[in-house]
Protein backbone atom coordinates (compact mmCIF):
# COMPACT_ATOMS: atom_id res chain seq x y z
CA UNK A 1 0.00 0.00 0.00
CA UNK A 2 1.12 3.50 -0.97
CA UNK A 3 2.19 5.65 2.19
CA UNK A 4 2.12 9.45 2.08
CA UNK A 5 3.63 11.08 -0.28
CA UNK A 6 6.97 11.98 0.67
CA UNK A 7 8.13 15.81 -0.56
CA UNK A 8 11.45 17.78 -0.63
CA UNK A 9 10.73 21.07 1.49
CA UNK A 10 11.98 24.23 1.18
CA UNK A 11 12.39 25.35 4.73
CA UNK A 12 12.82 29.14 5.00
CA UNK A 13 14.00 30.96 8.52
CA UNK A 14 11.83 34.02 9.11
CA UNK A 15 13.75 34.60 12.70
CA UNK A 16 16.49 32.72 14.36
CA UNK A 17 13.58 30.60 16.15
CA UNK A 18 10.83 30.60 14.35
CA UNK A 19 10.48 29.90 10.33
CA UNK A 20 7.89 28.12 7.83
CA UNK A 21 7.81 25.10 4.80
CA UNK A 22 6.98 24.50 1.05
CA UNK A 23 6.78 21.59 -0.45
CA UNK A 24 8.37 21.23 -3.69
CA UNK A 25 7.14 19.93 -7.06
CA UNK A 26 9.95 20.31 -8.93
CA UNK A 27 14.05 22.62 -8.56
CA UNK A 28 13.92 24.65 -12.01
CA UNK A 29 17.36 26.67 -11.28
CA UNK A 30 19.77 26.70 -8.84
CA UNK A 31 22.68 29.26 -9.83
CA UNK A 32 25.55 30.67 -7.47
CA UNK A 33 26.17 34.55 -9.10
CA UNK A 34 28.47 36.89 -7.95
CA UNK A 35 26.20 38.72 -5.50
CA UNK A 36 23.58 35.96 -4.56
CA UNK A 37 22.57 32.31 -4.08
CA UNK A 38 19.38 31.94 -6.39
CA UNK A 39 16.95 29.22 -6.38
CA UNK A 40 13.67 28.77 -8.36
CA UNK A 41 11.11 26.23 -7.27
CA UNK A 42 7.89 24.87 -8.09
CA UNK A 43 5.91 24.91 -5.28
CA UNK A 44 2.86 22.38 -4.55
CA UNK A 45 1.21 25.43 -2.76
CA UNK A 46 2.21 28.61 -4.39
CA UNK A 47 3.31 27.61 -7.77
CA UNK A 48 6.58 29.06 -9.28
CA UNK A 49 8.67 30.84 -6.55
CA UNK A 50 12.23 32.87 -6.34
CA UNK A 51 14.52 32.36 -3.53
CA UNK A 52 17.57 34.50 -2.31
CA UNK A 53 20.24 33.77 0.02
CA UNK A 54 17.76 31.23 1.24
CA UNK A 55 14.88 34.14 1.58
CA UNK A 56 11.59 33.49 -0.50
CA UNK A 57 10.68 36.60 -2.70
CA UNK A 58 7.81 36.35 -4.55
CA UNK A 59 5.34 33.50 -5.28
CA UNK A 60 3.73 32.87 -8.79
CA UNK A 61 0.26 32.85 -6.70
CA UNK A 62 0.51 35.48 -4.41
CA UNK A 63 2.81 37.88 -6.30
CA UNK A 64 0.12 40.21 -7.30
CA UNK A 65 -0.82 40.96 -3.72
CA UNK A 66 2.99 41.84 -2.75
CA UNK A 67 3.74 43.92 -6.32
CA UNK A 68 0.05 45.74 -6.20
CA UNK A 69 0.44 46.29 -2.63
CA UNK A 70 4.29 47.61 -3.56
CA UNK A 71 3.44 50.35 -6.33
CA UNK A 72 -0.01 50.90 -6.74
CA UNK A 73 -0.18 53.50 -3.96
CA UNK A 74 2.52 55.76 -5.03
CA UNK A 75 1.23 55.60 -8.67
CA UNK A 76 -2.42 56.60 -7.80
CA UNK A 77 -0.50 58.99 -5.05
CA UNK A 78 0.82 61.06 -7.77
CA UNK A 79 -1.15 63.31 -10.24
CA UNK A 80 0.30 61.86 -13.21
CA UNK A 81 3.26 60.09 -13.17
CA UNK A 82 5.56 59.73 -16.22
CA UNK A 83 8.70 58.31 -15.15
CA UNK A 84 9.75 55.71 -12.98
CA UNK A 85 12.63 53.99 -11.44
CA UNK A 86 12.73 50.48 -10.27
CA UNK A 87 15.97 49.92 -7.75
CA UNK A 88 16.61 46.05 -7.94
CA UNK A 89 13.46 44.35 -8.62
CA UNK A 90 14.70 40.82 -10.16
CA UNK A 91 11.65 39.31 -11.58
CA UNK A 92 10.41 41.83 -13.49
CA UNK A 93 6.51 42.19 -12.18
CA UNK A 94 7.55 45.54 -10.06
CA UNK A 95 8.40 47.22 -13.75
CA UNK A 96 4.80 45.06 -14.87
CA UNK A 97 2.86 46.34 -12.07
CA UNK A 98 4.30 50.54 -13.16
CA UNK A 99 3.47 49.61 -17.06
CA UNK A 100 0.06 49.08 -16.01
CA UNK A 101 -0.28 53.40 -16.03
CA UNK A 102 -0.69 54.27 -19.49
CA UNK A 103 0.95 57.51 -18.84
CA UNK A 104 4.08 56.04 -17.96
CA UNK A 105 6.51 56.60 -21.04
CA UNK A 106 9.78 55.72 -19.29
CA UNK A 107 10.52 52.76 -16.53
CA UNK A 108 13.77 52.30 -15.62
CA UNK A 109 15.12 49.21 -13.79
CA UNK A 110 18.45 49.33 -11.65
CA UNK A 111 19.55 45.67 -10.68
CA UNK A 112 22.39 44.96 -9.49
CA UNK A 113 22.80 41.12 -10.54
CA UNK A 114 22.24 40.53 -14.27
CA UNK A 115 22.39 36.73 -14.46
CA UNK A 116 19.14 37.09 -11.85
CA UNK A 117 17.16 39.06 -13.78
CA UNK A 118 18.17 36.80 -16.77
CA UNK A 119 17.10 33.93 -14.96
CA UNK A 120 13.72 35.56 -13.83
CA UNK A 121 13.22 36.82 -17.69
CA UNK A 122 13.80 33.52 -18.99
CA UNK A 123 11.71 31.10 -16.11
CA UNK A 124 9.27 33.64 -14.88
CA UNK A 125 7.26 34.81 -17.66
CA UNK A 126 3.78 34.78 -15.43
CA UNK A 127 5.57 37.12 -13.55
CA UNK A 128 6.93 39.48 -15.91
CA UNK A 129 4.58 39.00 -18.35
CA UNK A 130 6.73 40.41 -21.33
CA UNK A 131 7.54 43.70 -18.94
CA UNK A 132 11.45 43.65 -20.31
CA UNK A 133 9.89 43.56 -24.05
CA UNK A 134 8.05 46.81 -23.26
CA UNK A 135 9.72 49.57 -25.30
CA UNK A 136 8.68 52.02 -21.92
CA UNK A 137 11.30 49.19 -20.35
CA UNK A 138 15.11 50.14 -19.87
CA UNK A 139 17.48 47.54 -17.79
CA UNK A 140 20.84 48.31 -15.92
CA UNK A 141 22.74 46.24 -14.19
CA UNK A 142 24.90 48.17 -11.75
CA UNK A 143 24.65 48.98 -7.85
CA UNK A 144 21.22 51.07 -7.66
CA UNK A 145 23.20 53.62 -5.19
CA UNK A 146 26.22 53.91 -7.10
CA UNK A 147 23.53 54.73 -9.97
CA UNK A 148 21.79 57.55 -7.99
CA UNK A 149 25.12 59.14 -7.34
CA UNK A 150 25.80 59.83 -10.57
CA UNK A 151 22.71 60.21 -12.64
CA UNK A 152 20.81 64.04 -13.06
CA UNK A 153 17.64 62.11 -13.96
CA UNK A 154 14.64 62.58 -11.94
CA UNK A 155 11.84 60.45 -11.56
CA UNK A 156 7.59 60.75 -10.36
CA UNK A 157 8.09 57.34 -8.69
CA UNK A 158 10.83 55.09 -7.32
CA UNK A 159 10.07 51.55 -6.08
CA UNK A 160 12.61 50.30 -4.10
CA UNK A 161 12.58 46.31 -4.31
CA UNK A 162 15.48 45.35 -2.75
CA UNK A 163 16.05 42.08 -0.47
CA UNK A 164 16.82 42.57 3.02
CA UNK A 165 20.21 43.90 4.14
CA UNK A 166 21.77 40.43 4.76
CA UNK A 167 25.24 40.58 6.19
CA UNK A 168 27.53 40.81 3.19
CA UNK A 169 24.30 41.04 0.94
CA UNK A 170 23.96 43.77 -1.85
CA UNK A 171 22.06 45.68 -0.06
CA UNK A 172 23.25 46.50 2.97
CA UNK A 173 24.23 50.50 2.21
CA UNK A 174 20.67 50.90 0.69
CA UNK A 175 18.59 51.67 3.87
CA UNK A 176 20.45 54.28 5.43
CA UNK A 177 19.75 57.91 5.51
CA UNK A 178 22.51 58.86 2.84
CA UNK A 179 20.76 56.48 0.44
CA UNK A 180 17.13 57.89 1.16
CA UNK A 181 18.75 61.41 0.84
CA UNK A 182 19.62 60.10 -3.13
CA UNK A 183 16.34 59.34 -3.90
CA UNK A 184 14.93 62.43 -2.48
CA UNK A 185 16.65 64.34 -4.69
CA UNK A 186 15.83 62.42 -7.48
CA UNK A 187 11.95 62.60 -7.47
CA UNK A 188 10.35 65.23 -8.89
CA UNK A 189 8.43 67.86 -6.50
CA UNK A 190 5.45 65.61 -6.73
CA UNK A 191 7.41 62.43 -6.72
CA UNK A 192 6.65 59.37 -4.17
CA UNK A 193 8.87 56.79 -3.35
CA UNK A 194 7.90 53.33 -2.40
CA UNK A 195 9.25 50.20 -0.70
CA UNK A 196 9.28 46.75 0.97
CA UNK A 197 10.42 47.10 4.43
CA UNK A 198 10.21 44.17 6.53
CA UNK A 199 7.52 42.38 8.25
CA UNK A 200 5.36 43.65 10.70
CA UNK A 201 4.78 40.40 12.85
CA UNK A 202 4.41 40.69 16.60
CA UNK A 203 7.97 40.69 18.17
CA UNK A 204 9.60 41.42 15.05
CA UNK A 205 8.69 45.02 14.37
CA UNK A 206 12.28 46.52 14.44
CA UNK A 207 13.62 46.48 11.63
CA UNK A 208 10.07 48.08 9.70
CA UNK A 209 10.40 50.79 12.82
CA UNK A 210 13.78 51.50 12.15
CA UNK A 211 13.52 52.11 8.10
CA UNK A 212 10.54 54.19 9.16
CA UNK A 213 12.39 56.12 11.89
CA UNK A 214 15.17 56.73 9.23
CA UNK A 215 12.81 58.07 6.28
CA UNK A 216 11.48 60.32 8.93
CA UNK A 217 15.34 61.92 8.79
CA UNK A 218 14.88 63.09 4.82
CA UNK A 219 10.80 63.15 4.25
CA UNK A 220 8.76 65.43 4.98
CA UNK A 221 5.50 62.79 4.61
CA UNK A 222 6.33 58.93 5.86
CA UNK A 223 3.47 56.79 5.47
CA UNK A 224 3.49 53.67 6.87
CA UNK A 225 1.57 50.84 5.54
CA UNK A 226 0.93 46.80 5.34
CA UNK A 227 -0.72 43.67 3.67
CA UNK A 228 -0.56 40.03 4.52
CA UNK A 229 1.88 38.36 1.91
CA UNK A 230 1.03 34.79 2.25
CA UNK A 231 3.78 32.20 0.42
CA UNK A 232 5.90 34.63 3.53
CA UNK A 233 3.37 33.78 6.14
CA UNK A 234 3.55 36.88 8.02
CA UNK A 235 2.19 40.88 7.37
CA UNK A 236 4.58 42.82 5.68
CA UNK A 237 5.46 46.00 5.73
CA UNK A 238 5.56 48.84 3.20
CA UNK A 239 6.65 52.82 3.41
CA UNK A 240 5.50 55.54 1.33
CA UNK A 241 7.39 58.94 1.17
CA UNK A 242 7.44 62.07 -0.38
CA UNK A 243 8.16 65.70 -0.39
CA UNK A 244 4.37 66.82 0.72
CA UNK A 245 2.25 64.18 -0.86
CA UNK A 246 0.28 62.25 1.38
CA UNK A 247 -1.84 59.15 0.54
CA UNK A 248 -3.55 59.23 4.26
CA UNK A 249 -5.59 62.44 2.54
CA UNK A 250 -6.96 60.03 0.28
CA UNK A 251 -10.49 58.20 0.64
CA UNK A 252 -11.30 55.09 -0.75
CA UNK A 253 -13.42 56.76 -3.04
CA UNK A 254 -10.71 59.01 -4.64
CA UNK A 255 -8.68 55.41 -5.32
CA UNK A 256 -11.74 53.65 -6.78
CA UNK A 257 -12.04 56.65 -8.95
CA UNK A 258 -8.50 56.79 -9.74
CA UNK A 259 -8.26 53.48 -10.74
CA UNK A 260 -11.07 53.21 -12.55
CA UNK A 261 -10.22 56.66 -14.69
CA UNK A 262 -6.22 54.91 -15.00
CA UNK A 263 -7.03 51.35 -16.01
CA UNK A 264 -9.51 48.77 -15.77
CA UNK A 265 -10.14 47.95 -12.62
CA UNK A 266 -10.54 44.54 -13.05
CA UNK A 267 -6.79 44.16 -14.07
CA UNK A 268 -6.13 44.70 -10.52
CA UNK A 269 -6.63 41.78 -8.10
CA UNK A 270 -5.86 43.64 -4.64
CA UNK A 271 -5.44 47.15 -4.69
CA UNK A 272 -8.58 49.21 -4.44
CA UNK A 273 -9.75 51.93 -1.97
CA UNK A 274 -11.18 49.43 0.62
CA UNK A 275 -7.27 48.18 0.50
CA UNK A 276 -6.08 51.37 0.75
CA UNK A 277 -8.03 52.46 3.64
CA UNK A 278 -7.17 48.34 5.54
CA UNK A 279 -3.21 49.21 4.63
CA UNK A 280 -2.84 52.60 5.68
CA UNK A 281 -4.84 52.18 8.88
CA UNK A 282 -2.34 50.49 11.51
CA UNK A 283 -3.32 48.59 14.67
CA UNK A 284 -2.43 50.16 18.13
CA UNK A 285 0.57 47.64 18.99
CA UNK A 286 2.04 48.53 15.42
CA UNK A 287 1.76 52.20 15.52
CA UNK A 288 3.27 52.16 19.07
CA UNK A 289 5.93 50.02 18.08
CA UNK A 290 6.87 52.79 15.35
CA UNK A 291 6.80 55.61 17.68
CA UNK A 292 9.16 53.80 19.97
CA UNK A 293 11.72 53.12 17.35
CA UNK A 294 14.68 55.98 17.99
CA UNK A 295 17.09 54.14 15.51
CA UNK A 296 18.31 55.87 13.09
CA UNK A 297 20.04 54.02 10.42
CA UNK A 298 23.27 55.83 8.32
CA UNK A 299 26.30 54.44 6.37
CA UNK A 300 28.22 54.48 9.93
CA UNK A 301 25.67 52.70 11.36
CA UNK A 302 24.18 50.40 9.14
CA UNK A 303 21.65 47.79 9.99
CA UNK A 304 22.02 44.31 9.25
CA UNK A 305 19.43 41.76 9.59
CA UNK A 306 20.22 37.96 9.98
N1 LIG B 1 10.34 40.93 -3.63
C1 LIG B 1 11.54 41.06 -2.92
C2 LIG B 1 11.48 40.84 -1.45
O1 LIG B 1 10.71 40.06 -1.00
O2 LIG B 1 12.26 41.39 -0.70
C3 LIG B 1 12.62 41.84 -3.53
C4 LIG B 1 12.60 41.65 -5.02
S1 LIG B 1 13.91 41.59 -6.02
C5 LIG B 1 14.16 39.91 -6.45
C6 LIG B 1 15.36 42.09 -5.23
C7 LIG B 1 16.45 42.42 -6.24
O3 LIG B 1 17.29 43.46 -5.70
C8 LIG B 1 17.37 41.27 -6.60
O4 LIG B 1 17.15 40.87 -7.92
C9 LIG B 1 18.78 41.82 -6.37
O5 LIG B 1 19.69 41.48 -7.38
C10 LIG B 1 18.54 43.33 -6.33
N2 LIG B 1 19.56 44.09 -5.60
C11 LIG B 1 20.16 43.77 -4.41
N3 LIG B 1 21.07 44.71 -4.07
C12 LIG B 1 21.05 45.64 -5.06
C13 LIG B 1 21.77 46.85 -5.29
N4 LIG B 1 22.73 47.25 -4.44
N5 LIG B 1 21.49 47.58 -6.41
C14 LIG B 1 20.55 47.15 -7.29
N6 LIG B 1 19.84 45.99 -7.13
C15 LIG B 1 20.09 45.26 -6.04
Amino acid sequence: MAGPPQYKWFFETTTPVEGHMHAIARTIATRQTKFQFMEIFETHSYGKVLVLDGRIQSSEHDEFIYHEILVQPGLLAHPKPVRAMVIGGGEGATVREILRHPSITDCLMVDIDGEVVEECKKHLPEMHKGAFEDPRTRVLHEDARAYLEKTRERFDLIVVDLPEPLEEGPACLLFTTEFYGLIRDRLTDDGVMTMQAGMTKINELFFFGAVNRTLREVFPVVAPYQGFISCFGTPWGFILASKGTDPRAQTAADIDRLISSRMNPDSLGYWNGAAHLHSFNLPKFLTQALDKNTRIITDKHPLIVS
